[in-house]
């Protein structure tokens, strides 16, 4: 696939590309072009030239042409689903969820255009002021390569609304299906321009989304590492900057919590997607008194989750998306295995035989009596890995959960509402959920606290976020 920019596909600037393979199987599904500097500056130019007529545009009729996306979007599901199931390697049926999640955010912006409105103060003698809501500009979108659609719906549903145009960077692991649903967006009536798709890597496209000039604001997911970069290449530019980050999620489940639930729930939370969601639950408090039960009943449940190729039926879990995301989860167990810092109860290795050695699968793994400085609590285990903590009582459940420097979310497992009010009050996170983990609907804000980044995005925020406020005075 070629990368689209000002409504015309291009090869890049040098005429290198990127292999994209399936993850599953090794197998080459297709090639992006790498871009350069020069294809982003081509972008930006395309963005610039579309922004004037965009953002003049009422705003319910840029909410039509999102509601029109998403219903071709949902038309073409199975094959948008597919494609990411190729190049990320999840099992179709969360491919799917994803796709369906992406036209849903569609909706809820198209939804919310009805009420956009600015505001009229009234200041007696002094005068009256009419306040509006204007775009930031041209924007830059990073993506990553865990959940790339419904990311690119967080970015580009808000962005485009509120009359923005946008130089969007995929992950280069995972750019086919942004670049199908870019496509999607053109049919659906978006002007040549609007939208434009680099494919290449961080480090040529994605910092020269970061440094150009022109583009005013950036909205990254991805790394705290390279989040920590993008501040330092855009200090001293005037540029605003969305992070969403990395996270280290805890789960906390009380003595009075329903265990069968909350099995199920650490499950999902943990595995979905093997691991690979920033907001997975990656640290497991279990109080002591349901600690032994509840442990049993989970480590059956992560035995019988089949893993394999996302395209076959009755997967349960794909493989990680690369070679290199394999071994940095090898090397964390082997770490905790090595040093003593705690029991692996299942898994603890990849998974092989013939239908795996082709792919970067790995086991579902459980760890249980972690050492608090395992880097199993201190680091984000970006991958199907649960340490399990037994606690004594919600105090040290708490105190435990605090112990992170990340912040994006967290969730308690309780029928007590003085518990829930606890950890809502004191738990650090941007969301804290209450028996349920992961669910993040497009009504709701979505960021992190600490050094899960700073921003949100979803919701009507996100719409606040994307735009600038213009005030009118009339001295009469
Ligand atoms: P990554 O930081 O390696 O890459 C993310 C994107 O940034 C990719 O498109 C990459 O090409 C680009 N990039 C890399 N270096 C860059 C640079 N120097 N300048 C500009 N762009 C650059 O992250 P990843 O491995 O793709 O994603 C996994 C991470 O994303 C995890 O830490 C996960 O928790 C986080 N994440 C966070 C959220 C959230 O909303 N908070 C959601 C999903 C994933």
């Amino acid at each position: 696939m070629q990368m689209r920019i000002g409504g015309n596909n291009f090869e890049s600037a040098d005429g290198r590309w990127i292999d994209v393979k399936n993850p599953a199987t090794g197998v080459l599904i297709d090639r992006v072009p790498s871009g350069t500097p020069d294809d982003v500056a081509r972008a930006v130019d395309a963005a610039d030239a579309a922004l004037v007529s965009w953002k003049k545009k009422p705003v319910r009729e840029r909410g039509m042409i999102l509601f029109h996306a998403a219903g071709l979007v949902r038309e073409q599901h199975r094959d948008i689903a597919r494609l990411l199931t190729l190049e990320q390697g999840k099992p179709l049926k969360e491919a799917i969820d994803e796709v369906r999640g992406f036209a849903g955010i569609l909706e809820y912006y198209a939804g919310i255009s009805a009420h956009s409105s600015g505001e009229a103060i009234r200041l007696g003698p002094a005068g009256d002021c009419l306040v509006v809501h204007e775009p930031v500009g041209i924007c830059g979108a990073i993506i990553p390569w865990n959940m790339p659609v419904i990311i690119m719906g967080w970015k580009t549903g808000p962005a485009l609304l509120a009359g923005n145009t946008l130089v969007l960077k995929p992950a280069s692991t995972t750019p086919l299906s942004c670049l199908k649903l870019a496509a999607i967006l053109e049919k659906a009536g978006l002007p040549a321009g609007v939208l434009n798709v680099v494919t290449g890597s961080g480090e040529s496209v994605g910092a020269a989304i970061v440094r150009h000039p022109l583009i005013r604001k950036v909205s990254f997911t991805g790394d705290c590492m390279t989040g920590r970069k993008i501040r330092e290449m855009a200090s001293g530019q005037s540029k605003d900057l969305i992070l969403e980050l990395g996270g280290s999620d805890p789960m906390i489940v009380m003595d009075d919590a329903d265990i069968d639930k909350a099995v199920e729930g650490a499950l999902r939370g943990r595995f979905y997607n093997a691991g690979q969601t920033c907001t997975a639950v990656k640290r497991l408090y279990v109080h002591e008194k349901i600690a032994d039960i509840f442990q049993k009943k989970l480590r059956v449940r992560v035995e019988s989750l089949k893993a394999g190729n996302g395209l076959e039926p009755g997967i349960d879990m794909g493989p990680l998306n690369s070679a290199g995301q394999r071994e940095r989860i090898s090397g964390m167990v082997n770490e905790v295995t090595k040093n003593g810092e705690g029991t692996i109860l299942t898994g603890g290795c990849p998974l092989t035989g013939p239908s795996y050695d082709a792919g970067h699968f790995y086991r579902p793994t459980l760890v249980s009596d972690v050492s608090p400085g395992s880097r199993l609590l201190t680091d984000e285990i970006f991958g199907p890995v649960l340490p399990v903590i037994t606690v004594p009582d919600l105090d040290s459940a708490i105190r435990e959960a605090n112990q992170s420097r990340y912040g994006l979310g967290a969730s308690v497992w309780t029928t007590n509402l003085a518990t829930t009010k606890r950890v809502f009050d004191e738990v650090h996170a941007g969301i804290i959920w209450v028996n349920r983990h992961l669910t993040v609907p497009p009504e709701i804000p979505f960021g992190g606290m600490n050094e899960s980044g700073i921003g949100r995005e979803n919701g009507s925020h996100a719409l606040e976020s994307y735009s600038r406020t213009k005030t009118l005075f009339l001295g009469w």
